[in-house]
């Protein structure tokens, strides 16, 4: 839904809807087990949406795990902010960080040996200032990716045993992440579920230990993998209402996309027949035409890639980009649309009457992927927050949130 904002939002807003947030969380939850719990991904500033409002909005909610960012500066900005529950860092930190992340209780993600020692040792010196606080530690297991992870095997085993045993260290967790999970054939994901439960199950034979909470379902095994649920699931793409891949079953969690985009015409003039539009000369008008300037570019993160391929809605209809998308503006084609005028709204994303734009169609044309679409949405554009039709706040520089 357009909300009509004030002028300093006309050039290009981004509208996060927090009900559509709420909901997409709670019909994931809906599809899980009653006992587990779901960790809020907020990494990369919540997906463009803006990690502190959308923090906000979830922290309340009682199976709400926690949150997980991808760096030691997002978690620190949570706290800042006054975000109490559990934060994890999906990847490694450097350990320049350690002390503070210990002290503000945020969760580290551990898989090599030198991090247990230094964690240890950050432990040791944080308790030398009176600030007595264990490491909180959640083990990576690579069973897939080949990212980052201990083996699920002998060796990482061993692994697991040294930090039970390492000074200041409580192993709170330990989790796996899917690498093909997205795709309709679920033979790779399932020999990773399998491996990673093999694992459990041999840490506990061999140690007697379990570990509290593990986790290895993302997006789309909370949509279609039920039988990885553990204690606890990772929702990244989902919160936000877009889908992990073409490939994920549309029919089983209802979503709704969060964000919106939405723009106003700032000039619009006919061209002749033979006149070229924009950078390039890339577009040549076949015949007499209406064009219109849309004052967003790709310094706003709307892609350069969409050069004579994307499309915006304008009453209602679609209307092609013409020419190459600049830093700060693109044109569009409006002879079809004759009762577009100056100053008109414009959607990026998001519908206009019977028509939608996605970010998955957006992302898809211009040789991105949603997800990355939505990551690289710029600074430049206001994110407008609402709540029940309400503008609840913005994220303007002076808004105190
Ligand atoms: C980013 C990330 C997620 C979230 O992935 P989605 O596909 O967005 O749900 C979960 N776990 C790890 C380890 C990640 O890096």
């Amino acid at each position: 839904m357009y909300m009509n904002v004030k002028e300093e939002y006309q050039r290009v807003y981004a509208r996060i809807d927090l009900d559509a947030l709420r909901s997409n969380m709670e019909h994931m939850k809906e599809n899980l087990s009653p006992k587990t719990r779901i960790l809020g991904v907020i990494k990369t500033d919540a997906y463009g949406h803006g990690a502190i409002p959308v923090a906000r909005e979830l922290e309340p909610l009682e199976y709400l795990y926690g949150f997980a960012t991808a760096t030691a500066e997002e978690a620190f900005i949570l706290r800042q902010k006054g975000i109490r529950k559990p934060i994890l860092i999906l990847g490694y930190t450097f350990p320049y960080s350690y002390e503070r992340l210990i002290s503000e209780e945020i969760r580290i993600c551990v898989f090599r040996e030198d991090t247990l020692v230094q964690l240890s040792k950050a432990v040791s010196d944080l308790s030398g200032k009176g600030i007595l606080k264990k490491a909180k530690v959640h083990i990576k297991v690579d069973t897939g990716m080949n990212r980052i992870g201990v083996s699920a095997d002998i060796k990482g085993l061993a692994f697991v045993e040294k930090a039970f045993q390492t000074d200041g260290i409580e192993v709170e967790g330990i989790f796996t992440h899917f690498a093909r999970a997205d795709e309709t054939d679920k033979k790779a994901a399932e020999r990773q579920l399998k491996e990673f439960q093999d694992f459990l199950a041999l840490i506990k034979e061999r140690t007697g230990r379990e570990i509290p909470i593990k986790h290895c379902s993302n997006s789309a095994g909370i949509v279609e993998m039920p039988e990885a649920n553990m204690d606890v699931v990772r929702a990244g793409i989902t919160l936000y209402g877009l889908w992990p891949s073409e490939q994920v079953r549309k029919d089983i969690v209802p979503l709704t996309p969060v964000l919106s985009l939405y723009s106003h015409i700032v000039y619009i003039k006919e061209i002749e027949k033979g006149a070229s539009v924009s950078y390039g000369g890339t577009f040549t008008a076949e015949h007499k035409m209406r064009i219109a300037t849309i004052p967003v570019g790709y310094g706003d993160g709307y892609p350069r890639g969409l050069s004579n391929k994307g499309q915006v809605l304008v009453h209602g209809k679609k209307a092609p980009v013409i020419g190459r998308v600049c830093m700060d503006q693109f044109m569009i084609d409006v002879s079809k649309i004759p009762k577009a005028v100056q100053g008109d709204k414009v959607t990026l994303i998001g519908q206009d009457g019977e028509e939608r734009i996605t970010m998955e169609e957006l992302g898809e044309l211009s040789g991105r992927f949603n997800y990355e679409f939505a990551c690289g949405l710029g600074k430049r554009v206001p994110r407008v927050y609402t709540k029940g039709g309400q503008i609840l706040w913005t994220n303007d520089e002076t808004a105190d949130f």
